[in-house]
């Protein structure tokens, strides 16, 4: 029997509850390890300002690309189970949260489902979403939203800055540094390597 395809996939994550570069380092070696899922690269992590209620804290974002063998709804559910498992309730909408993930993008497929909508429908408002993207897949070309690193450079940068930890990173997140980097893996001269498309 042959082999199950392997899809690139790219996923957003945001924590600005607890620790939330532990928790978006832990989601990340987390996802690595679900059957169905390799774990490509990660972006470095962001500070943005909360959108929604306010006072909220500052959250840590990032962007993963992977590629994987589950369908978009199980992968959804995947992501929906590593949510669960960092302890999030849905309380408020756009409320502080300990850990959120989107999936953003799924190579070739379009969803507008009640469950889920692809690509995300929040990509190109979103600097926060858009700047660790260009990170991990400078190239790609989303339908609806366009190449990722020019609307990346196009977008309103104000309230994102680079993540500063003011304690030593804990221990999953150096698990997490072993993951490619944008400053460990050059993006190749010729053309995507990792499914952009
Ligand atoms: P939130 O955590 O507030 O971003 O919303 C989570 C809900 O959005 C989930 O229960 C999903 O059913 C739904 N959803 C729809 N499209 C997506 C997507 N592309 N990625 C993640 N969640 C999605």
């Amino acid at each position: 029997m042959s082999e199950k395809p392997w899809t690139p996939a790219w996923i957003g994550l945001g924590a600005n509850l607890g620790s939330p570069e532990r928790q978006v380092a832990t989601a990340i070696i987390t996802l690595a390890q679900v059957p169905g899922v390799k774990m490509l690269r990660r972006s470095r992590y962001w500070r943005s300002k909360a959108i929604g209620p306010q006072p909220q804290p500052d959250y840590c974002n990032a962007a993963c690309a992977i590629e994987t063998q589950l369908e978009p709804e199980a992968l959804l559910n995947a992501l929906l189970d590593l949510e669960d498992a960092a302890g999030r309730t849905r309380t408020q909408r756009w409320g502080p949260r300990v850990l959120d993930l989107d999936l953003l993008h799924m190579q070739g497929v379009l969803r507008a489902t009640t469950r889920l909508t692809l690509p995300h429908p929040q990509i190109s408002r979103r600097a926060f979403v858009l700047v660790p993207l260009a990170e991990v897949a400078p190239r790609l070309d989303i339908p609806g939203v366009g190449v990722v690193g020019e609307r990346a450079a196009d977008c309103d940068r104000s309230d994102l800055r680079l993540w500063l930890a003011s304690a030593p990173p804990p221990a999953p997140a150096t698990t997490a540094d072993s993951i490619a980097t944008p400053t460990s893996i050059p993006a190749p001269a010729d053309g995507p390597t990792d499914g952009e498309s």
